[in-house]
């Protein structure tokens, strides 16, 4: 099974496709992890790439497709894997084609979570993260037992700097501009799945597992 897992930021994505991983044991490319990990372990590719990330902006094109390149050349054409918040232009999507044909490899399916405007504002900003393991909360929708500290490692969650709302507008806005035109890519091509991100988690989930069963796929 090959993933790919799209939709505006705070849609759901990384909560998703976290259960996804575990039950479909897949490999997970999350761009947006890989330079936060980069970031923290001091390295430069971590250090460039959140000079954009803070502001909401997007890393460069070819230093993206590069690190996907990396992980998915190694990995080779029978690996399963599950690409998160990957492609986010028309040119990456363009890039992992060529990848993927390299490979000898292609997508399952395309799974696209839809969520309307302020839901996606409100998952954002109540959005928590632990400084350790990266488990994901929502001061609201996925309140830690206690406030500020990770269920899972007793790590301290804080609040990612590109959640902070000077960010947010201009994520929303690269969205609509940049990233919004790949569902178009992808329509035609009998492999992208449209999930109503408007409901519970697990609702979301049954929705995208019912999408897969129907689905051929190896
Ligand atoms: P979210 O889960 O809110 O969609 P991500 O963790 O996927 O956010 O990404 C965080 C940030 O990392 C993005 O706003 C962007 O700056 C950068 N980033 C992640 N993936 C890509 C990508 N494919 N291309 C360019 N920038 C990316
Ligand atoms: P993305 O990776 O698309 O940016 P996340 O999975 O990180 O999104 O979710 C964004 C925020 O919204 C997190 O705080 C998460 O706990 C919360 N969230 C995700 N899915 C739901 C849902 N179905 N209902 C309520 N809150 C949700
Ligand atoms: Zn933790």
């Amino acid at each position: 099974m090959k993933l790919l897992v799209m939709g505006p930021p705070g849609a759901g994505k990384g909560s998703q496709s976290k259960k996804l991983v575990e039950e479909y044991d897949l490999t997970s490319i999350s761009t947006g992890e890989m330079f936060r990990e980069a970031y923290k372990r001091g390295e430069k590719l971590g250090i460039e790439a959140m000079e954009y990330i803070k502001e909401g902006n997007l890393v460069d094109d070819d230093i993206t497709n590069e690190i996907v390149y990396q992980r998915l050349k190694k990995k080779g054409p029978d690996s399963r894997f599950l690409l998160d918040g990957y492609p986010r232009t028309v040119k990456q999507a363009e890039a992992l084609d060529k990848m993927l044909a390299d490979i000898g490899s292609r997508l399952t399916a395309v799974i696209n979570i839809v969520v309307d405007y302020d839901a996606i504002l409100e998952r954002m900003v109540g959005r928590r993260v632990c400084k350790s393991c990266s488990e994901t909360y929502h001061t609201m929708f996925r309140p830690p037992n206690v406030e500020g500290v990770c269920d899972v490692c007793s790590g301290e969650l804080y609040q990612r700097e590109d959640d902070k709302p000077a960010s947010v507008k201009n994520r929303l806005n690269i969205y609509e501009s940049k990233t919004r035109p790949i569902i178009d890519y992808y329509k035609g091509r009998g492999v992208l799945v449209n999930i109503n991100g408007m409901q519970s988690f697990e609702a979301v989930y049954s929705d995208i597992k019912r999408a897969l069963r129907e689905l051929r796929h190896d």
